[in-house]
């Protein structure tokens, strides 16, 4: 990582300005999972460890008026982190003004303080979504010059309180979620240990056109599942029924497969049924055998030993969309079998990037098999497409 790290900052009764990523969900003022609260703890920790004055602030939600800025308060998420770290949050109501700079100035060495949603300021011509220059120059006047991201979800956007903050500030590092982000997800793009295989699925080509081409120019192997690959099957000729497909994708899906010159491993049996539920007409059939009418809702025993078959000769695996419908049992054993197999290849770097993808590995039990799980849905599609993220861009080099 070409990138300045935690360690080469002196913090010690400084005032750092941390971005980190509390965008949990919250149902009637209780937050429903606390995952992203207690992932950032490593870097918090070792901020008070090492004497900083801490400033946290997040994004909650999206803040189009007035009225969503009782439900979308950080109040509740301060709370939380107080207990997760043990210690007292100081949690100030407001993104700009005098009692949220009083009480920063009041901070001790190693004591922590949380402001509000700076998606507030988007009620104001989008501020912080638009990366304001006041907003950013004044949020960035708050700390003294040092800046920490570690919100990684946002990473892909240009907004004020991470590339605007950045650009004020004298040094600018990933915390440690953000560190591990660029190390796994960026490691994959720049240098993977190869072979590299990459294991795609999903509901729609459509939303994942530019990771699949990235992956063929970089991927020994590009393993194609779930809903997109039933496009892939029609332009080879095979009849899909009712099975999700993208007809005006079908020619991009056999220039693809022409593109990727044997690295791109399809399908060879699949489950159907005759109506999209738990229930109904289930069946495994060979992909050039599916009845009419039916759709393809997972893949088959033959297509999951195949695909582990490429699993197991990998060094480096990256796992991003699900087989098939896992949310319905019965079509949940493609997805379940092929986790299963990168879980168990313990030789190799293993690594999921995809919201739908992680929540099923942590379903299935195998999330603490894998060698990273990436936090950020739209941000790691968009770095496994190849493109820089400005949210890593604008921190220091080396
Ligand atoms: P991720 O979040 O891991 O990137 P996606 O959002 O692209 O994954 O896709 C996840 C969705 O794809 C799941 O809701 C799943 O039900 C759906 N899916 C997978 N296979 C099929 C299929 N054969 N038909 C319809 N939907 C499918
Ligand atoms: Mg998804």
């Amino acid at each position: 990582m070409n990138k300045k790290v935690m360690e080469d900052l002196q913090v010690s009764g400084k005032k750092v300005l941390v971005r980190v990523d509390f965008n949990v969900p919250i149902k009637g003022g209780i937050i429903t999972d606390d995952n992203r609260i207690l992932a950032a703890q490593e870097t918090i920790k070792y901020l008070i460890k090492n004497n900083a004055k801490v400033i946290l602030f997040s994004h909650l939600g999206k803040v189009k008026s007035e009225k969503d800025k009782t439900k979308l308060t950080m109040k509740p998420v301060a709370h939380r982190l107080s207990e997760v770290i043990n210690q007292d949050v100081i949690f100030i109501d407001q993104t700009r003004g005098e009692k949220l700079e009083k009480a920063i100035n009041d901070l001790n060495d190693g004591q922590v303080l949380m402001f509000e949603n700076t998606r507030f300021e988007d009620i104001d011509n989008k501020k912080e979504s638009s990366n304001d220059p006041e907003l950013a120059k004044y949020w960035a006047s708050l700390g003294d010059g040092i800046f920490i991201n570690d919100a990684f979800g946002t990473a892909h956007r240009t907004h004020a309180s991470n590339v605007g903050i950045a650009s004020n500030s004298q040094i600018s590092v990933p915390g440690y979620l953000l560190e591990k982000e660029i190390k796994f997800i960026g490691g994959i793009i720049d240098q993977p240990t190869r072979p590299l295989v990459a294991i795609l699925g999903g509901a729609k080509i459509s939303d994942k056109i530019g990771v699949i081409e990235n992956l063929l120019n970089v991927a020994d192997y590009v393993v194609i599942g779930g809903g997109m690959g039933y496009t892939f099957l029609k332009s080879q000729g095979h009849y899909v029924g009712d099975s999700l497909c993208e007809d005006d994708k079908i020619e991009l899906a056999k220039e693809l497969i022409e593109k990727g010159k044997g690295k791109l491993i399809l399908p060879v049996d699949i489950v159907v049924n005759d109506q999209f539920g738990n229930d109904g007409d289930i069946k495994v059939v060979d992909i050039d055998q599916i009845p009419v009418d039916y759709m393809g809702l997972d893949m088959g025993p033959k297509t999951v030993a195949k695909f582990t078959e490429y699993i197991n000769k990998a060094n480096t695996v990256i796992w991003n969309g699900p087989m098939g419908v896992f949310e319905m049992s019965s079509f949940i054993n493609g997805t379940a079998g092929v986790c299963k197999a990168i879980a168990a290849h313990k030789e190799a770097t293993t690594i999921i990037g995809g919201g739908d993808s992680a929540a099923a590995a942590i379903q299935l039990g195998f999330a603490s098999d894998f060698t990273h799980i990436s936090t950020g849905g739209g941000a790691s599609l968009e770095y496994l497409e190849g493109k820089e993220l400005p949210g890593i861009t604008c921190l220091t080099n080396k």
